[in-house]
């Protein structure tokens, strides 16, 4: 099958065809003619499928078709996403894919300035690409009018939970009008999931292009047991004989991002730290020179690293296995992606344990253990598991791998805060303002104490 048949216009095919597309992958090929027919859907789709242009393309074509939004400040499509950088991403494959075409894209996203995107808006936007909280001061300040929109994206709708944007994007959708279609996008499905798409969704068509929290057979995964004060040697290790040249490192805490990247330059191996308490500016510096091989190890907590697309990254490691087992499926999934090979290591300390237990029954399988001479788990050690949820990033764990010299990562860092899950940002960091709530980030450029069950936003 080739995109000529799935009745697209010629320029949204030009681009396609620059871009070397030359057949739809799985959930294009679903997905584009249900779009096409104006339906709602809800589909299963991990990243690195081709969701973006699933989306997108058909997006696109039905632009074409329509009157365009003529009031000021109104736009005709709308698409959510829980960070700024999955935005951009998205943002960058809707002019791709509609450089042909007479619409005009914009992406909003906090932490940068509001006025500027004050400014693109005057001028007439059709779609915003957007994190829900910059969108909904720009709504607020009325730079922006969404009552008019036909097309509803909401792009991994389970991180936007997971970071509790729920009530941003209830609110939204009580702006939108009744009448759009709506298209759901989620790497994993859960309950609350589940819930948004019934209250949401108008007779969708279900789209599951792998199976749910199912990692890529593209990605063939791997555990290293190993002292968690040794997980950096290892790493060191993996990367120098191997001759790894660009790596994606994830580890639980930012605090714990920023020393190991530390770490790694002492060994002779460039790396950034990408997290959520750097800058705008910062993050995208990081990223591109992660992308143009400048640096060579890009290490990140699991909310930055979201959405990063990059072209055939070979190697993803798990320096710290995620306490949510859905993580594990977003994070090995930077990998492996458009039909290319990737592989993910995960270094698992005693610690980790039922980590790496709840991440083999979620995705049904048995992950391959090799222990590498030398860096055999010494007996001695007695497990201190993290809990599940609420210690997790902040207690237990401590002083693993003691007596060896090594560093222990972040392992050290996970013993200052006990609190819910509710309580914690996404990065593992609990942040208490001088009443005792957490300080949201609300897309990074305010800090309000909101909401106690909000995880941070946009980290
Ligand atoms: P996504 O799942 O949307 O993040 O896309 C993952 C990657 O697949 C991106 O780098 C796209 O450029 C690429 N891609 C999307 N559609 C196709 C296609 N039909 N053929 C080849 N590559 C594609």
């Amino acid at each position: 099958m080739s995109f000529t048949t799935l009745g697209l216009c010629d320029p949204i095919l030009k681009a396609i065809e620059e871009q070397g597309y030359t057949t739809p992958t799985p959930v294009q090929k679903q997905a584009i003619p249900i779009i096409l027919e104006k339906r709602d859907i809800l589909a299963g789709a991990q990243t690195g499928t081709g969701k973006t242009a699933g989306f997108t393309l058909p997006l696109l074509e039905l632009l074409t078709h329509r009157k365009r939004a003529t009031k000021k400040h109104q736009i005709s499509a709308l698409i959510l996403t829980p960070t700024r950088e999955l935005a951009a991403q998205v943002g960058e494959s809707v002019e791709l894919y509609g450089k042909y075409l007479p619409f005009k894209s914009t992406v909003i996203f906090g932490g940068v300035g509001i006025n500027p995107q004050k400014s693109i808006l005057r001028k007439g936007v059709d779609i915003v690409i957007a994190t829900p909280g910059r969108l909904l001061d720009l709504i607020s300040q009325d730079a922006l009018d969404i009552s008019v929109v036909q097309t509803l994206v909401l792009d991994e709708a389970d991180r936007m939970l997971d970071m509790g944007f729920i009530h941003d994007i209830k609110k939204i959708l009580a702006m939108l009008p009744s009448n759009r279609q709506n298209l759901l996008f989620s790497a994993t499905f859960s309950a609350e999931i589940k819930r948004l798409a019934d209250g949401l969704l108008n007779n969708p068509a279900l789209i599951e292009v792998a199976r749910r929290n199912t990692t890529s057979e593209q990605v063939s995964q791997l555990v290293y047991p190993v002292d968690s004060g040794r997980k950096r040697e290892l790493l060191t290790h993996l990367i120098l004989k191997n001759d790894w040249k660009q790596v994606l490192v994830f580890t639980r805490t930012k605090h714990g991002a920023n020393k190991l990247s530390k770490q790694l330059d002492s060994d002779g191996i460039t790396s950034a730290a990408i997290h959520g308490n750097k800058s705008q500016g910062a993050r995208t510096k990081a990223l591109a020179d992660f992308k143009d091989g400048s640096v060579r190890v890009l290490v990140a907590t699991d909310i930055a690293a979201r959405g990063i697309d990059i072209d055939h990254l070979p190697h993803v490691v798990n320096f710290e296995l995620p306490n949510i087992s859905e993580d594990y499926v977003h994070r090995i999934g930077r990998t492996g992606r458009a039909g290319n090979i990737g592989e993910a290591v995960s270094l698992v300390c005693i610690d980790e344990i039922q980590y790496l237990k709840d991440i083999e029954k979620l995705t049904k399988q048995s992950i391959k253990k090799i222990i590498l001479d030398g860096f055999e788990v010494d007996p001695t050690i007695e497990a201190k598991p993290l809990s599940k949820r609420g210690q997790q990033r902040a207690g237990g764990g401590q002083n693993r791998g003691r007596g060896r010299g090594g560093n222990g990562g972040s392992a050290g860092n996970r013993n200052k805060n006990r609190s819910s899950n509710a309580n914690r940002n996404k990065d593992g960091e609990q942040k208490k303002s001088s009443n005792g709530n957490q300080r949201n980030n609300r897309d990074g450029n305010k800090n309000t104490s909101r909401n106690r069950n909000t995880r941070r936003r946009d980290a």
